[in-house]
């Protein structure tokens, strides 16, 4: 058994080394790569590509799993004798083997083909706000992908196959009910925070100094714990973190003269992400569980870092008499606490990537549903601007002004994404769940308001971060919080919180 689990590690060895060279590729692409380049570029990346395909799919992978027992109702095999982490190996090698090899490479290169260009087409039609450029291609897209859905599977709903990717083990049912839960109690919470009086923000929106946001940005993530000789920071049209080896996780930004919006607290949330993938522990590290369980929780690290964290008055108590230094001409005479109100502002907006921590679910949620309405025929794509701005309306009160500010605003279904979008939410319910257990293990306060970061760090990395894979969403929240994915949580957060900033 011991020897068919090593031979198995041996074998998917190379499945996570390419994957390696593949994110090389496409962080290079989206870095310092000289823009003739794109035309070799894809042909490099679509090769690597169908080789991880093969490598995945080898029918040697198939006999080992076979010869474990492993199959859709014991997908960690058949042994009771295994480690955890040895049955955590088998079962996450079984997941993406038998996804891999119910796809056939047709569909796997009719996909990669129609979303690269379906995303040429987004971008020309986001540039002129003109859906019906991009509308042919969505139509081919959503094609293509609900035939994915029914080469891969799925209990209840062809969703269910697509959500699967993204947030393993999980259902629609299950997204949708913890949804359905929270939506009118935001909508609710919002139209309180509506009624009372607005905070300022404009002191935020002023010209910071680019090469100060640098230096400033770059000293907050050396106090978070991450490192240079094990990483990057570079800058790129849309900031991101991206592993090329077990010892080389990198982080971009990109700067703007409003240094809040996407310059700090981008780089704070993806440092979050960074230090999950540089905190894998040695039983997963470099291997095939070495990678965020799901990117739920993925997205709860860097959301904790950014909104729990990052927007507390604790770590502005400390962090902010250095930030009036470096930005005396934009913060001098602004206090503490105005600084504070001014970068939790809660306002109904159009735009998701720059939605506030209260607001941000809604804009998951409308997506969520309209991507279910789109896989399951009840919405065609030619309705979908028609949809999205009644949806943007029943929830926000706006109607988007262009298309390019609504239903065109985001990659995600341009690039075949569906399914991805409930593991931002998701991201933030977890955050809130995991984060009130830590509050209660150690002082975040105290330590915070000392700028000591690395108690916070160290809760992390030895509840969540060193298990890579190794356990599902659903064991790790059991696991910290005694309970399952609960929203509640996240609702208490918001309500301490902005009850405070908002006199509710
Ligand atoms: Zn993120």
């Amino acid at each position: 058994m011991q020897k068919t689990i090593e031979k198995l590690k041996e074998l998917t060895k190379d499945v996570v080394l390419l994957e390696h060279a593949v994110a090389t590729l496409s962080w290079d692409q989206e870095t310092y790569m000289p823009p003739k380049a794109i035309g070799e570029k894809g042909e490099q990346l679509a090769l690597l590509q169908g080789i991880l395909h093969e490598k995945i799919t080898s029918s040697d992978i198939g006999k080992l799993l076979d010869d474990l027992g492993a199959d859709d109702n014991n997908p960690a095999g058949k042994s009771d004798s295994l480690s955890p982490t040895n049955s955590a190996y088998i079962k996450e090698t079984y997941r993406q083997y038998k996804i891999q090899t119910r796809l056939s490479k047709k569909l796997v290169t009719d996909l990669a083909l129609e979303t690269s260009l379906s995303q040429a087409s987004w971008i020309e039609a986001r540039k002129k706000s003109d859906f019906s450029l991009f509308q042919p291609h969505l139509e081919k897209v959503l094609e293509l992908t609900k035939q994915k859905a029914e080469a891969v599977g799925y209990k209840e709903t062809p969703y269910d196959a697509l959500l699967d990717e993204f947030e393993p083990w999980s259902t629609t049912k299950e997204v949708a009910d913890i949804f359905n839960s929270t939506q009118p109690w935001l909508t609710d919470f919002i139209g309180k925070i509506k009624n009372s009086k607005q905070v300022d923000d404009s002191f935020l929106l002023k010209d910071f100094d680019i090469s100060k946001q640098e230096i400033f940005g770059r000293k907050v993530l050396q106090d978070m714990g991450y490192t240079y000789d094990r990483g990057r920071l570079d800058v790129s049209v849309h900031p991101f973190t991206t592993t090329l080896g077990k010892d080389d996780i990198r982080l971009t930004t990109r700067y703007q003269k409003d240094f809040f919006k996407t310059g700090l607290f981008g780089i704070i949330h993806e440092c979050g992400h960074g230090l999950y993938e540089l905190g894998f522990g040695d039983k997963v590290r470099g291997n095939l569980l070495a990678s965020g369980t799901s990117l739920g929780i993925h997205e709860s690290q860097s959301r904790t870092w950014e909104n729990v964290i990052g927007r507390s008055m604790s770590f502005w108590k400390y962090y902010y008499p250095e930030l009036q230094k470096y930005f005396p001409e934009n913060l001098t005479g602004i206090s503490l606490n105005e600084f504070y109100r001014g970068i939790n502002k809660v306002e109904p907006s159009l735009i998701r990537v720059e939605a506030d921590e209260v607001t941000y679910n809604l804009h998951i949620i409308l997506r969520f549903q309209l991507e279910q309405e789109l896989i399951s025929g009840a919405l065609s794509a030619g309705d979908l601007p028609d949809a999205w701005n009644k949806k943007t309306k029943d929830f926000f009160g706006i109607t988007p002004d262009t298309d390019a500010n609504g239903v065109l605003q985001d990659i995600h279904w341009p690039m075949g994404a569906f399914g991805y979008f409930p593991t931002y939410a998701l991201g933030n319910l977890y955050s809130a769940q995991f984060s009130s257990v830590m509050e209660k293990d150690i002082n975040v306060n105290e330590s915070l308001e000392n700028g000591n970061l690395s108690d916070i760090l160290d809760w992390l990395r030895n509840k969540i971060h060193i298990h890579g894979a190794s356990k599902s969403a659903e064991e790790l929240v059991l696991d910290i919080s005694g309970e399952k994915l609960n929203p509640e949580y996240f609702k208490k957060y918001l309500e301490n919180k902005y009850k405070q900033i908002y006199n509710l």
